[in-house]
């Protein structure tokens, strides 16, 4: 998608590591308007699935997710990192970040997701698909089906991507980065 493309561009910062801040208008500070236009794109790519939930995972996912569920007009679970003590009948999962070098336990109320659900998953980042791995096996865990899963930003030299479409999940990226190497920024070129 080209206006978010232009933006990493101009406004991404590198880290090292294959590390990409986009704290400017996505992570921290957000834009909006960009996140409207990004979300009204996943909606339509997603067009042929019937959705009656969006998921994502605690924090940087609900931006993007509540955009995308308030177009689709379906209530948006976002899985919780810290099991509250309040919650029953929890659907519990293990997700390994690859930004913090650890793990992390990603939890749903059972009440929220069911085998009623079509589920479409969205996220900021997909890098090597073990935050979507843990949602999956949520999705499992309640009989839920997954109808796809839409990300901002995917790495492509990373393996997420790879495995998830190995999988037979329908995966879409708004942009997708082929390299940080050097820390510069490539993006492939992709026709919208
Ligand atoms: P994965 O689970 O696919 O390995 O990593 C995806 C998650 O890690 C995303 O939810 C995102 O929050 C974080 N992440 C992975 N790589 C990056 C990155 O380069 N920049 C930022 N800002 N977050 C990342």
């Amino acid at each position: 998608m080209k206006c978010l493309e232009d933006r990493i561009l101009k406004d991404g910062k590198c880290f090292p590591g294959g590390i990409l801040k986009v704290d400017s208008f996505i992570n921290h500070q957000m834009d909006p308007a960009l996140m409207q236009i990004m979300a009204e794109e996943l909606v339509r790519r997603f067009s042929s699935h019937d959705i009656n939930k969006v998921i994502t995972i605690e924090a940087s996912g609900i931006a993007p997710a509540i955009m995308v569920g308030a177009i689709l007009n379906v209530p948006v679970l976002f899985a919780k990192k810290a099991k509250p003590s309040t919650m029953q009948n929890m659907l519990v999962s293990e997700v390994y970040s690859f930004t913090k070098g650890r793990s992390y336990t990603v939890c749903v109320s059972a009440e929220y997701l069911t085998k009623e659900d079509n589920v479409l998953f969205i996220d900021d980042f997909l890098a090597n698909g073990n935050a979507a791995k843990g949602i999956l096996d949520l999705v499992n865990q309640a009989g839920a089906t997954l109808k796809g899963m839409g990300f901002l930003i995917e790495k492509g030299f990373q393996e997420g991507g790879k495995y998830l479409r190995s999988m037979g999940v329908h995966v879409e990226s708004l942009a997708i980065i082929d390299s940080l190497d050097d820390c510069k920024i490539k993006i492939r070129t992709q026709y919208d």
